[in-house]
């Protein structure tokens, strides 16, 4: 079996999603990039039984290798994999908080600074469409530009990055952000940082975590 390790890695992944309350039964989906092609979650699967073997490998011609039938969602794996070079693992959920923002069209504006780990000043919310289709592909696709998350109306959310790994961290921030947001609706509309802000944290952002700041010294 080819890719043993990341196949693996999608398993856990999924099991992970959902162990931490992030999405529900067999809902969602989980692609890593591998070879000239891509590994993604076979469609309604209950993640607690799925094995390695279970994991499909499919080009980006859209034809696949597997006793499983992929994800109905593949388009949307594909055409963000095939889009964005940098980005090696997608992840597609129906977090709570994110999707009751979703349901009522709402993106995440500038509520915190940690909206500009997706990449910039607000998580967009792209409009509905039916589940499956193209149409949605290509509506998450225009909401993703320059972004590595989004909501999808009346639906979930996505986020991609580096791993399968990173890309679930990522979404742990981005249904936490949700829920700040759902929350702080209650007490009235939210007061938003400026662009200003949003911009001076983002270089912040994009070495957090990466452990090498040289203006540290240690003694
Ligand atoms: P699959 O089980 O086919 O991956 O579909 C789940 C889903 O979330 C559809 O949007
Ligand atoms: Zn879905």
């Amino acid at each position: 079996m080819n890719h043993v390790a990341l196949r693996n890695e999608i398993v856990a992944t999924c099991r992970a999603m959902n162990a931490l309350g992030l999405n529900q039964g067999t809902s969602g989906n989980v692609s890593v990039r591998a070879g000239d092609g891509f590994l993604l979650t076979p469609s309604g699967l209950d993640y607690a039984s799925m094995e390695a073997d279970d994991i499909v490998s499919m080009g980006f011609d859209g034809e696949y290798e597997s006793e499983r039938l992929p994800s109905t969602e593949w388009r949307i794996h594909r055409d963000v994999l095939a889009w964005r070079s940098e980005a090696c693992a997608v992840i597609h959920a129906h977090p709570m908080c994110c999707t009751t923002l979703a349901i009522h069209g709402l993106p995440i504006p500038a509520i915190h600074y940690l909206v500009g780990l997706a990449g910039g000043s607000e998580i967009r919310c792209a409009p509905y469409a039916t589940p499956t289709t193209q149409e949605l592909s290509d509506v998450a696709i225009e909401a993703l530009a320059d972004r590595r998350a989004c909501l999808l109306a009346h639906h979930g959310a996505i986020v991609i990055d580096d791993s399968a790994a990173s890309a679930l961290a990522l979404l742990v921030e981005i249904e936490n952000l949700a829920e700040q947001y759902w929350r702080a609706l209650q007490l009235g509309e939210p007061p938003l940082l400026s662009e200003t802000d949003m911009n001076a944290v983002q270089d912040i952002l994009e070495g957090y975590g990466r452990q090498a700041d040289p203006e540290l010294r240690k003694v």
